[in-house]
């Protein structure tokens, strides 16, 4: 499976990762612009890996149904294994719902951030599975299945259990919606006159980002 790696991390391997590019894109980026970030922090985000499969989509689209389910395996279990902080770009940081001032701090001086290091590829599995039934339409048959317990409000994605998903209380949708951080035909036809507001996690984690650039308050 060694072509799946060079696919994966262009050449990288864990502990020499590539200086000057988004460890997520692969966009130019400079360290003192960049966040870093744990892999845990990478591992449990379902929008960091739908953005991961959709970026190889075209390849994964050219496997056979065996071929792809250990693509999803390798490609699980080489991400969980990276032993250094991911260098994250401002639009790859809309993935993740983590304290901007500490992250970019840790960049800066090239520090490594709490909780850094490689994790159970177990704990993450979850996340990357339901990011391939985002992507390619089905859950991953080597995964043990999750149930869908709810729909986010916002984007209709699935929530399955044991995932993270987001409550939020009319009245804070209703300053969100002021604010312009949230969009979505079903927030603006809907108004923010719903009981609550159910979201999934790449949701929060755009609107976390939004709020901060916004330099609103997200809680
Ligand atoms: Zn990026
Ligand atoms: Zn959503």
């Amino acid at each position: 499976m060694g072509w799946i790696k060079d696919r994966l991390f262009r050449g990288r391997t864990a502990g020499a990762r590539t200086a000057g590019l988004c460890d997520c894109c692969n966009d130019p980026l400079e360290r003192t612009h960049a966040y870093y970030l744990p892999t845990r922090d990478v591992g449990l985000s379902q929008a960091y890996w739908e953005s991961a499969f959709t970026l190889s989509k075209g390849m994964i689209d050219l496997l056979d149904e065996q071929e792809r389910l250990r693509y999803f395996g390798e490609h699980l279990r080489l991400t969980a294994s990276q032993r250094n902080p991911w260098s994250v770009c401002e639009s790859c940081g809309e993935f993740f719902v983590f304290d901007r001032d500490t992250a970019r701090d840790h960049a800066v001086h090239d520090s490594r951030p709490a909780g850094n290091g490689a994790v159970d590829p177990s704990g993450c599995v979850l996340f990357a599975a339901a990011a391939w039934e985002h992507v390619f339409g089905r859950w991953p048959a080597n995964v043990t299945p999750h149930a869908v317990v709810d729909t986010c409000d916002l984007c209709r994605r699935n929530i399955h259990s044991q995932a993270f998903s987001f409550t939020v209380p009319p009245s804070r949708m209703a300053d969100f919606l002021a604010a312009g951080v949230v969009d979505g035909p079903s927030v603006s036809a809907a108004g923010p006159g719903k009981d609550q507001w159910e979201m999934c996690q790449p949701c929060m984690g755009r609107l976390v980002a939004r709020c901060h650039r916004a330099g609103i308050g997200s809680a």
